[in-house]
């Protein structure tokens, strides 16, 4: 198996609504804001080279938005999946598997793209089967008022239509193993209904996809919980069970969101789980 940090793109979201009830004075010192109160994003997916299959976890935007749709979002930096994927020999059509963490605009919008003579929509991986699973897909095709600006109808319902949209199987507690995708899956509700964690065993360790559980490094202490989450006691709670779990096991954690660091891993403090150290991708795995 191998895998590859897969850069699809950078935006700014406000740093605000990124830590909820945390004051600008605490957040600021790991996620500086600009003058517009914005902080930077990644959009860093990641895709598994297991046999002959190829599987990415989560696709970023993608590019089929309106101009105005983007210009609230300020995306900046050169990264795109085509040229990330390119510099490792990939094309989008050799992907197998496309798995959506969840189907929030920014990890599954570039799942679809416009047709050729853009008069509707289509899989942007023609050969991939999209994984989500059944109460995650029920949640976002009626969404609540809250999350609607979130899930748009032109993300979801083509993958559906596509005939290439597959459901992993729910456990019956929060976590799934031997999982139809290979890897082990955490499922949490805190910030959306059913979002799925990737727990990926590689070269004799625990690699965790932590899509929106743990956005950035500036996220670790427990209260530090998005302004976007559903339900924000529910993420404390999850995210103290994950965080005790990833420091005595030393989990190497993949940030999706976090522009400046790829991976961290974490320890215990008398405060709580704190960050241990930070890495880039290849100086752990190459
Ligand atoms: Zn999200």
């Amino acid at each position: 198996m191998t895998i590859y940090p897969i850069e699809t793109g950078n935006f700014k979201l406000d740093g605000g609504a990124m830590f909820g009830v945390v004051p600008k004075t605490l957040w600021q010192r790991t996620n500086p804001a600009d003058s517009n109160n914005l902080i930077d994003m990644s959009m860093r997916t990641m895709l598994i080279q297991d046999g002959d299959r190829l599987i990415l976890i989560d696709t970023g935007t993608g590019n089929k938005q309106s101009d105005k749709f983007f210009g609230y979002y300020y995306f900046f930096g050169d990264f795109s999946l085509d040229t990330s994927l390119a510099k490792y020999g990939f094309h989008r059509d050799d992907i197998t598997d496309v798995f959506l963490t969840h189907l929030h605009f920014d990890h599954c919008g570039g799942a679809i793209q416009w047709n050729k003579d853009r008069t509707g929509y289509e899989p942007a991986f023609k050969n991939a089967k999209f994984w989500s699973n059944k109460n995650h897909w029920q949640w976002a095709v009626e969404p609540n008022v809250r999350e609607k600006a979130s899930f748009l109808k032109e993300n979801i319902n083509p993958i559906e239509a596509s005939g290439q949209l597959n459901f992993v199987n729910l456990p019956s507690g929060d976590f799934a193993t031997n999982t139809a995708l290979g890897f082990d899956i955490l499922f949490a509700d805190g910030h959306t209904e059913k979002q799925m964690i990737p727990h990926i065993q590689y070269k004799g360790k625990t690699l965790v996809f932590m899509a929106d559980l743990l956005p950035t490094v500036g996220h670790i202490p427990l209260p530090y919980v998005m302004g976007y989450d559903t339900r924000p006691l529910l993420t404390m709670d999850e995210k103290a069970k994950f965080l005790n779990q990833a420091a005595d096991n030393n989990y190497f954690l993949f940030l999706e969101h976090d522009a400046t660091n790829e991976l961290c891993t974490l320890k215990h403090t008398e405060k709580g789980v704190r960050l241990n150290q930070t890495y880039k991708f290849n100086q752990v795995f190459n």
